[in-house]
């Protein structure tokens, strides 16, 4: 064990307490002390639970709550504690962090100075843009730096970006109410959870489902959903959230509204038509399986809205004989 060590933060990534510890015993950067040590950077960021282990055994801390905070590679997917998260799901090319609590970790261990601050795991996730706990926005102390590549190990040294990047992080402080999104995914990836529909849902695709979802909520059914700005998803998380977090019930009645709108437009819609870049998505780019229980309602409210041929698919499948619908509409398939 290290004779000069930090704490471990609550929620802290492993990547930060290597950078903190690498600081507080005067090694250049975090890969040189991995290197003194006999540990891969590399795999400390990958959350690698060997790496993750002897790292705790020399900062003195509990091995179990350095790795519950780690984004640990698997495959295709990451996973952070019992949550599964995707690569979207997952910030890379910046680098969140509340000044705030910046602040409150200087403030709370004085005796450290630079190595106090600590990067939180959940300024990771990409639908997390503020916290949760003083309502500011979070900052971007990395996406300015050019001189820092988005792929190198050098973003995840954050103990020396967070001293480098001191006056933009003062600067960058904004005051905004978080999101019922944000609250929900910092909860749950804190092993918390509310109980409602979205909990059955991996949290990358509840996240992301509510994004969607509020992205055409707010814009309607032909807005761009396969790319958003933070400003975009940050809204649309929020109205998502609200829609979905009611149950299957309450996205039946969000579709239905969103179906008459439609309707008012073109008067003649068919099932794509019908509710726009939520189907395609749900068709296409979100073929995961896990999205099932969305495709299942919005398909009962298709066969219920419009008049379909035994045949004619949805989601791929065709529909086995003409249902009772409620006459609202007649799908461009049948006309005659
Ligand atoms: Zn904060």
């Amino acid at each position: 064990m290290l004779a000069a060590r930090v704490p471990l933060g609550d929620g802290e990534l492993p990547a930060s307490f290597c950078s903190r510890l690498a600081l507080r015993n005067g090694c250049g950067s975090a890969q040189d002390f991995c290197r003194d040590v006999s540990i891969i950077f590399r795999e400390v960021v990958n959350g690698a639970p060997e790496a993750l282990e002897q790292l705790a055994e020399l900062g003195g801390v509990c091995a179990e709550r350095l790795s519950a905070s780690a984004l640990r590679r698997t495959d295709d997917m990451f996973v952070a504690g019992k949550e599964s998260l995707s690569r979207g799901s997952i910030r890379w090319g910046s680098l969140l962090v509340c000044p705030d609590c910046l602040a409150e970790d200087a403030h709370c261990w004085k005796e450290l100075n630079a190595a106090a601050p600590y990067v939180r795991m959940v300024w990771q996730i990409s639908c997390v843009l503020t916290c949760v706990r003083h309502d500011l926005k979070l900052v971007d102390i990395l996406g300015a730096d050019m001189c820092v590549s988005s792929r190198g190990l050098r973003r995840h040294d954050t103990a020396r970006l967070i001293i480098a990047r001191g006056n933009c992080i003062d600067k960058g402080r904004s005051a905004r109410q978080h999101s019922p999104l944000e609250r929900y995914v910092t909860d749950r990836l804190a092993g918390q959870s509310e109980g409602n529909w979205l909990d059955h849902f991996p949290l990358y695709a509840a996240a992301r489902a509510c994004e969607i979802v509020g992205s055409v909520a707010i814009h309607g059914p032909k807005i761009a959903v396969r790319t958003m700005d933070d400003v975009l998803r940050f809204h649309a998380g929020a109205t998502g959230y609200q829609i979905l977090s009611g149950g299957p019930d309450h996205f039946r009645s969000f579709l239905l509204e969103s179906r008459t709108g439609e309707r008012r437009r073109t008067g003649d819609p068919g099932v794509a038509a019908l509710f726009g870049q939520l189907y395609n998505w749900l068709a296409s780019e979100a073929r995961d399986p896990v999205y099932q229980p969305l495709r299942e309602v919005l398909r009962e409210v298709a066969l219920e809205s419009l008049a379909l041929d035994a045949g004619e698919k949805i989601f791929g499948l065709p529909i086995e004989r003409r249902r009772f619908y409620s006459g609202l509409f007649r799908s461009r398939g049948n006309r005659n």
